[in-house]
């Protein structure tokens, strides 16, 4: 599958704010912020999008939302809340073709999304 700019950023050949890393996770904020909080958590290994996920994967969609979870302890807004997010293709409006969980926070996000 083609490589996109979170390949580079996994590789450290693209510049990104990294906040977290584990063995096959890695996030860092969103350029383009639609939050106080937000950032992406990224499977090191390359998946385009949800739609490509097999349940080979499933651990590893697992620990994407752990460590969004994690983060989000760790950085005291947890109990506040957040939102994740996974957008697929057009109509889900996904731009970069790997596959990432949006974290969401410090503000009061409304539902729907629109
Ligand atoms: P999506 O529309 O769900 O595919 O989300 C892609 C997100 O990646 C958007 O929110 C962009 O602002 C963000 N983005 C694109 N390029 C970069 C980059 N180089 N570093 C950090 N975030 C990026």
């Amino acid at each position: 599958m083609a490589e996109t700019l979170f390949s580079k950023i996994v590789r450290r050949e693209i510049p990104a704010e990294i906040v977290y890393e584990n063995d096959e996770v890695l996030a860092f904020r969103d350029l383009n912020p639609q939050a106080p909080v937000h950032v992406l958590f990224i499977p090191k290994k390359t998946l385009a999008t949800l739609n490509d996920a097999t349940p080979a994967d499933a651990d590893l969609l697992g620990k994407l939302l752990l460590a969004a979870a994690d983060y989000a302890r760790q950085q005291g807004f947890a109990e506040q809340g957040y939102r994740t997010v996974v957008n697929c293709n057009a109509d889900g409006g996904q731009t970069v073709f790997h596959l990432h969980v949006h974290l969401l926070a410090g503000r009061r996000l409304h539902w729907p999304p629109g």
